[in-house]
C-alpha cells in the first residue's frame, strides 16, 4: 500500500551521512520555511544608564514562534543558522525588523536606542555597510546615532582586518558599535587598542558570579577601569538583582541590562514598560538606580 511505501523510504537515507548531519539539514530546511512564513519575532530588553536611570535603549533579541513547539529562544535554533546559507538572509530579517520597529516608536514619540546583534558572517559579508547606508538613506526618520550593532569578540578574531574595516564603515554612517560578551575571548585587552568600538558589554557570566567570586569581581573592575581609560562606554549584562546594580554603580559602570531591570518583552509591552519607567513609577524602578 501507499502507506507502507511511505514508511519504507529508507532508500532515501544516505548511509554516509550521520544522524547529526541529517538532523542539521532538516533543521535548516525548517528554518528556511520559518523565514519565508515570517515565524520569527523580536523581543526587546531595556538598557539603563546608571547615572540618571534613563532608558538609553533596548536590545533586540530574536525568538521563533514555532508552530508546534511554541516560543523558542535563540540558543535552540541560531546554531543551525550560523554557518548555513541562511545566515545572511536571517540577519537581514532581524536588521530590517529591528529598524522598522525603531522607526515606528520614533514616529509615536518614543525615540529609543536600538541594539542589534549581528553575526560574524553577516557583518563580514560583502555589502553589509552599503546595505545599512542605503537603508538609512531610504528611512530618513531613523537617527543613526540611536543604532548600535552588537558584535561578538570572536567575530573580530576571525578576520581582524576585515572586521576593523567594516566597523569603520559603519561608524562613518553614524551608528555605534558594541563588543558583546566581552571577556570571554582570548585577546580582549588588545581590542581596546585595535578596534574602534563605542560600547563594551561585560559578559553576564562575570556579572552573575562577581558577588561570590573575587576573580570575577576583579575582571569586572578591570574591564570598567580599562573602558574608562580608553574612553569607551561600559555596559554590564546579567544584572539580576539590586545587589548587582549597587555594586556596578559603585564601580563606575555606565549602563546595565538584566532580568533585575526587565526581561526581554514583545514590542507592545516594551513601549508600555518604557513609558512607565519614564514616568518613574517608584514601584518599577529598582532602589539602586540613582535619582529614583
Ligand atoms: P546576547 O546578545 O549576549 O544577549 C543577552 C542574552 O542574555 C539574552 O539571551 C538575554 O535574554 C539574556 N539575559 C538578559 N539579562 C539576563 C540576566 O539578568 N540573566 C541571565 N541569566 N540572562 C540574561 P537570549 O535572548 O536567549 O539570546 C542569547 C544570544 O543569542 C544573545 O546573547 C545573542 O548572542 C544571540 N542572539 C539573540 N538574538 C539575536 C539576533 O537577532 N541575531 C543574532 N545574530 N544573534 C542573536
Ligand atoms: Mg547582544
Ligand atoms: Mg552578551
Ligand atoms: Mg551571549
Amino acid at each position: 500500500s501507499a502507506k507502507e511505501k511511505g514508511r519504507n523510504n529508507y532508500h532515501f537515507f544516505d548511509p554516509t551521512l550521520d544522524e547529526n548531519l541529517q538532523q542539521r539539514r532538516q533543521q535548516i530546511t525548517e528554518l528556511a520555511r520559518a523565514i519565508r512564513e515570517d515565524e520569527f519575532e523580536l523581543h526587546y530588553q531595556p538598557q539603563i544608564q546608571l547615572r540618571d536611570s534613563a532608558v538609553i535603549g533596548v536590545e533586540a533579541l530574536v525568538r521563533w514562534q514555532h508552530p508546534d513547539k511554541g516560543l523558542l529562544a535563540p540558543g535552540q535554533f541560531l546554531p543551525y543558522i550560523e554557518g548555513s546559507h541562511l545566515e545572511e538572509r536571517f540577519g537581514q530579517w532581524v536588521l530590517r525588523h529591528a529598524l522598522a520597529q525603531q522607526a515606528e516608536w520614533s514616529k509615536a514619540g518614543l525615540p529609543l536606542g536600538m541594539s542589534i546583534n549581528i553575526s560574524a558572517a553577516h557583518l563580514l559579508a560583502p555589502g553589509f555597510s552599503r546595505f545599512l547606508g542605503r537603508y538609512l538613506r531610504d528611512h530618513p526618520g531613523l537617527d543613526p546615532a540611536l543604532i548600535t550593532l552588537e558584535i561578538l569578540e570572536s567575530t573580530a578574531l576571525d578576520d581582524m582586518q576585515r572586521a576593523s574595516q567594516v566597523i569603520h564603515e559603519c561608524r562613518d554612517l553614524g551608528v555605534q558599535i558594541a563588543l558583546d560578551d566581552f571577556g570571554t575571548g582570548f585577546s580582549s585587552l588588545s581590542y581596546f587598542r585595535s578596534l574602534p568600538v563605542d560600547v563594551i558589554k561585560i559578559d553576564k557570566s562575570f556579572t552573575l558570579r562577581m558577588l561570590e567570586d573575587d576573580s570575577d569581581r576583579a575582571i569586572v573592575e578591570s574591564v570598567i577601569y580599562m573602558a574608562q581609560r580608553f574612553n569607551r562606554t561600559v555596559l554590564a549584562e546579567g544584572v539580576e538583582t539590586d545587589r548587582h546594580g549597587e555594586v556596578l554603580a559603585t564601580l563606575g559602570c555606565d549602563q546595565i541590562q538584566g532580568f533585575g531591570v526587565a526581561r526581554p518583552m514583545p514590542a507592545e509591552k516594551t513601549a508600555q514598560w518604557v513609558r512607565q519607567w519614564q514616568a518613574r513609577n517608584p514601584l518599577t524602578v529598582p532602589a539602586f538606580v540613582q535619582g529614583s
